[in-house]
């Protein structure tokens, strides 16, 4: 597994829970997102109303769970969760949803895969809170309405373009979260060292800030990896030569890069001058399936401006060679 990976790994479960902030005002960052919600969520409870059907979307490790969980908390009901490929039939969305309680957040994460049949029975649920069930078999078979307590549901999703249009029409709050600054990511790390007790030097908060690809999820990872290397060290006040020391053992380096990336960048740089190349030459080359290039290795190397896509390939940019020490071809 990735050290640098936003997808959710065993280790991160034991710490995720305690680190899950709880209100609108301890999550940190996002702050399009947060006033939005805020200020719909005061409506609602005005109105004596549940929120509207939400869509959380944007990378894993963002923190989109965690603000569902707020949502529910912010409104004072249950939050109920779920995931997309745990819901296999129809009837077991029937089952969460005619269990629900009146208000109730119901989370399903990853919603884009919700099988097609099962995405029908939500739209009537969210539509007009209630179910459609086919009660008998052959011309017996008739159609049953029953009536569900108003709720809400927040969907998340890595991949907002592959949910369909009827489903994704039927939300009426949608927010797109981004990846994180260097700022906020060093209030994360400095809230998260504190719930673990540990004292950071506030160069080593950005040291691991800067280092974590804009995910919290990946900052908290690291801090957990850097506190016990500080702690091995005897450290009182982790610093930042030992954040950096810890970093480089990991193989994280200064802009969050690690071993992949390397020869990616690597792997064009030195077999194609640089690019343009095109993305099945470089899977041949490096050994790593297309699909996996550009859904996995490609999105952070692009956000941060090390590689570009070209009509005639991908091209490793000046920046990324800056990077490396090495000089730009051509110049
Ligand atoms: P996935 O794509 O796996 O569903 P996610 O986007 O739902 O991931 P979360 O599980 O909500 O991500 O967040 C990952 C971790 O990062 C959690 O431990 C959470 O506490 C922390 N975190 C996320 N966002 C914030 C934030 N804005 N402030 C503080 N901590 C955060």
């Amino acid at each position: 597994e990735r050290m640098i990976s936003g997808d959710l790994q065993e280790t991160d479960q034991e710490i995720e829970l305690s680190l899950r902030p709880e209100t609108l005002n301890q999550y940190i960052g996002q702050d399009l997102s947060k006033n939005n919600l805020r200020i719909f969520i005061e409506a609602a409870k005005m109105r004596d109303e549940p929120l509207d059907h939400a869509l959380l979307y944007g990378p894993p490790g963002l923190g989109k769970t965690t603000l569902a969980s707020i949502i529910a908390n912010e409104m004072g009901v249950q939050f109920r969760t779920t995931a997309g490929p745990a819901i296999e039939r129809a009837g077991d969305l029937a089952a969460i949803l005619s269990s629900l309680e009146p208000g109730d957040v119901l989370f399903i994460d990853e919603i884009h895969r919700l099988p097609r049949s099962v995405e029908e029975v939500l739209y009537p649920a969210m539509e007009d809170f209630c179910l459609d069930i086919v009660v008998g078999n052959g011309p017996s078979a008739r159609s049953v309405r029953l009536d569900l307590p108003p709720f809400t549901l927040v969907g998340a999703t890595t991949r907002a373009g592959l949910l369909s249009a009827p489903l994704r029409d039927r939300f009426g709050v949608h927010c797109r979260l981004d990846y994180y600054d260097t700022n906020a990511l060093r209030s994360i790390v400095e809230r998260t060292a504190e719930i673990f007790g540990v004292d950071i030097d506030k160069d080593a908060a950005v040291e691991v800030a800067r280092r974590s690809r804009g995910t919290p999820r990946i900052a908290n990872r690291l801090l957990k990896r850097v506190r016990d290397i500080a702690q091995v060290k005897g450290e009182d006040v982790v610093s930042k030569e030992t954040t950096q020391h810890a970093l480089e053992m990991l193989q994280v380096d200064a802009e969050g890069l690690d071993f992949i990336d390397h020869k990616l960048l690597k792997g064009i740089m030195d077999g194609f001058q640089g690019g343009p190349v095109g993305l099945d030459t470089i899977s041949a080359t490096i050994g790593e399936e297309s699909q996996t290039i550009e859904d996995v290795y490609e999105p952070f190397l692009l956000q941060i401006g090390f590689i570009q896509r070209t009509p005639r390939g991908r091209v490793v940019t000046p920046k990324a060679y800056t990077h490396f020490n090495r000089e730009v071809p051509g110049s």
